[in-house]
């Protein structure tokens, strides 16, 4: 029988490695609270028409990344419908606004989401079928203050806090601004007039591009097409006052807040409800999956999937790859528990076995209650081989044999530092609890 795997593109994660996932998800959860975020969990699956019309039939994400299905009707009263894994969260969180009326309340919306992602892509390193997106969104009624600058630079700010609290260093966050949808009208004609002379010497896909959606010619990566691409008109000299006007403010709250950036006047989004401020935060260390996390303003995206007008800004960021760029980063060592319990036994002599081990599960429960992290050996191990056990997995090995039971002083080695002491049974998870070699 041919053995089954994990789906191509899926992957297992498995221990120390969920470690850091967890902990990941701890410190997001910890900066999205002290900003006042509150968490938001969408289903997994929703209605292909929501992205069809929230992520823009246009994208690459809706034109071919997508897992669809047709879901067969259970009655006659029902209808078959089209479902889709998301591919993205934003759109998600958008309907459950509209649908719960949140902008009712008045207040901004500040909502926090982490989970599964599904799209259908050529998988490699950093680029999975399935991945996990840490995203966030500000979005409420313009009343409540949705347009101002200063919640683009909050985000930003909290960005760049939540990536130096997870120990990521050398991120750089790359900013631009795309204006309204009229401002990126004018855009898009002043590319189409100034790649009329060049588009000839382009790949073919800019050729197409020149035509149907000039801006997408920003995105091309054929080198070649570099230097031609760099000389071409930049967005912001087409940026209406208003937009102006925004995108200095967002500006200058990152350079009070000493936030820094870099100005990429390459950094579009191809669809008519993006609007203003777009951004992503780079990491060296991920190869050509450099992106960590992209985002920005989407004013018209409540409008476009059938709601009121409710601006908003936020933020995808590829759980995948913070993993990927701190396990290169620090090549962790996995971290060890606090104590390995090895019971002694006389391997012939079954009673006395069955004795020490319930007196192990006994002292662990003690220990494990009192918080230390333990694991526990077999009373029918040699001495040697619980040794070696616990050195894989423990800083230190508590001794537990008749003896010890019978005194209640217990041996304790310390593996950093070699150790070996006797230590009364009520003083045991005091001194395990100390840091190795203390
Ligand atoms: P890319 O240019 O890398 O394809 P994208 O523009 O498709 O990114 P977004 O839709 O903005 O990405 O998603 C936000 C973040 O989610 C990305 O910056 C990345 O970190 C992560 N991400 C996107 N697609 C994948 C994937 N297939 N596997 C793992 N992480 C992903
Ligand atoms: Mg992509």
């Amino acid at each position: 029988m041919s053995t089954l795997k994990a789906v191509r593109g899926t992957r297992d994660l498995l221990p120390p490695e969920t470690a850091l996932w967890n902990r990941i998800e701890a410190i997001a959860r910890e900066v999205f609270a002290r900003y006042n975020f509150g968490e938001i969990r969408t289903p997994i699956f929703e209605d292909t028409s929501l992205f069809a019309r929230g992520v823009g039939e246009e994208t690459d994400i809706v034109s071919k990344e997508m897992f669809t299905w047709e879901d067969r009707s259970r009655a006659q009263s029902e209808k078959n419908q089209s479902l889709t894994l998301r591919p993205e969260n934003t759109a998600g969180v958008v309907r459950a606004y509209i649908e719960h009326k949140l902008g009712e309340s008045g207040q901004l919306q500040k909502l926090f989401y982490i989970g599964p992602q599904f799209r259908r892509e050529r998988p490699q390193k950093g680029r999975y079928r399935q991945f996990s997106q840490i995203g966030a969104e500000v979005i409420g009624p313009p009343h409540a203050g949705s347009e101002s600058p200063l919640r683009d630079a909050e985000v930003l700010e909290m960005l760049a806090t939540l990536l130096d609290e997870l120990g990521i260093t050398g991120w750089t966050l790359e900013i631009n601004s795309v204006g309204s949808s009229a401002d990126r009208e004018r855009y898009n004609q002043t590319l189409r007039e100034a790649l009329v002379p060049v588009v000839g010497q382009m790949c073919e896909d800019c050729q197409r591009r020149a035509v149907t959606n000039p801006l997408r010619v920003l995105d091309c990566k054929v080198p070649e097409d570099q230097p031609i691409i760099d000389a071409l008109p930049k967005i912001v000299d087409s940026l209406d006052e208003d937009s102006k006007t925004h995108f200095a403010a967002v500006l200058a709250a990152l350079d009070a807040a000493e936030v820094p950036y870099t100005r990429n006047h390459r950094l579009v989004r191809g669809l008519d409800y993006y609007t203003r401020t777009t951004f992503e935060f780079t990491h060296g260390g991920l190869g050509a999956q450099n992106a960590l996390l992209g985002g920005g303003r989407y004013d018209g995206l409540s409008e476009a999937i059938g709601g009121p007008k409710a601006p908003g800004i936020g933020f995808a960021m590829g759980e995948d790859r913070l993993v990927l760029t701190l396990l290169a980063q620090q090549q962790a060592e996995p971290v060890k528990n606090d104590a390995y319990i090895a019971p002694l036994g006389d391997a012939k002599d079954q009673a006395a076995l069955a004795r020490m081990n319930a007196a192990a599960l006994a002292l662990a429960r003690e220990l494990r209650r009192a918080g230390l992290s333990v694991e526990l050996g077999d009373g029918s191990f040699r001495l040697k081989k619980s040794f070696e056990a616990a050195d894989k997995v423990a800083r230190r090995i508590v001794i537990l044999g008749e003896d010890e039971l019978a005194s209640g002083i217990l041996t304790v080695k310390d593996f950093a530092s070699g150790a070996q002491t006797k230590v009364p049974r009520a003083e045991l998870a005091a001194i395990l609890a100390r840091p190795a070699g203390a």
